[in-house]
C-alpha cells in the first residue's frame, strides 16, 4: 500500500472539487476515512485471516462494492449535517453527488494499492469474486506494513509517493480549486473559495 498519509493527501485534493462551498470538518474527516479505512483489513493478519481469503489485505475491504456501500454511509452522515451548515436542501446539492464522492475516494485506495509494485493485487469485485487486480503499469513502491516503515525503505518509498502521489495531487488540487471557482454555482454565480 502507499502510506496512509499519501492516500488522505490523494483524497484531499479530490475534495477540492467542492472548495467553491463552505464545507463542515465533518466532511473533511469523512474524506480522511473512506481515504484509509480500507486498510482495517490488517487487522485480519493479527486473526489468522490468510493475506489471500476474500477477508485479507486487500480483499473485500478494498473493492468496488464496498466502496460503495461505505460511500453511502458518508453521503448520510454528511446531509444529516445539513441542520449543521452544511446546506445541502438550499443549495439543491443532493445526496448523490455526495455518495458518488465518497464512494470514489474509497476506491480510490484500492486504485493506487493497484499501482504499486508489491504485495497480493487488489479483490475489486469482492464479495463477488475474489480475484485478484494489478495495473500492468505498477511505479508507486510498496509501503512496509508496521513498524518497517521507519526504516530505510519507509525513506525509499516516501520518496517514490513524493513523485507518483504527492505531487500530482498537488497539481489535482489547485486545478480543481480553479475549476470550481470559475465555474457557476446553483444561483448562476461564480463560486467563492472559501
Ligand atoms: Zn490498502
Amino acid at each position: 500500500m502507499p502510506t496512509v498519509f499519501s492516500h488522505v493527501v490523494a483524497a484531499t485534493a479530490l475534495g477540492q472539487c467542492y472548495a467553491n462551498r463552505r464545507l463542515p470538518a465533518k466532511f473533511w474527516l469523512w474524506t480522511a476515512v473512506c481515504a484509509v479505512l480500507p486498510d482495517v483489513d490488517v487487522i485480519g493478519f493479527s486473526l489468522g485471516i490468510r493475506y489471500d481469503d476474500m477477508l485479507g489485505h486487500r480483499g473485500l475491504t478494498h473493492s468496488i462494492p464496498f466502496a460503495a456501500v461505505v460511500g453511502f454511509v458518508g453521503a448520510r452522515s454528511c446531509a444529516k449535517s445539513d441542520t449543521l451548515g452544511f446546506g445541502i436542501r438550499d443549495s439543491g446539492f443532493g445526496i448523490w453527488p455526495l455518495w458518488a464522492y465518497f464512494a470514489a475516494i474509497t476506491a480510490s485506495h484500492g486504485l493506487l494499492d493497484a499501482l504499486t509494485n508489491g504485495g497480493r493485487g487488489i479483490a475489486f469485485l469482492a464479495p463477488f469474486s475474489n480475484h485478484r487486480f494489478f495495473f500492468p503499469w505498477r511505479p508507486i513502491q510498496v509501503s512496509p506494513i508496521g513498524v518497517g516503515f521507519f526504516s530505510a525503505r519507509g525513506l525509499a518509498v516516501l520518496q517514490s509517493e513524493l513523485g507518483w502521489i504527492l505531487l500530482p495531487s498537488a497539481i489535482i488540487g489547485l486545478l480543481a480549486r480553479r475549476w470550481v471557482r470559475l465555474k457557476p454555482d446553483a444561483t448562476g454565480t461564480a463560486g467563492t473559495v472559501v
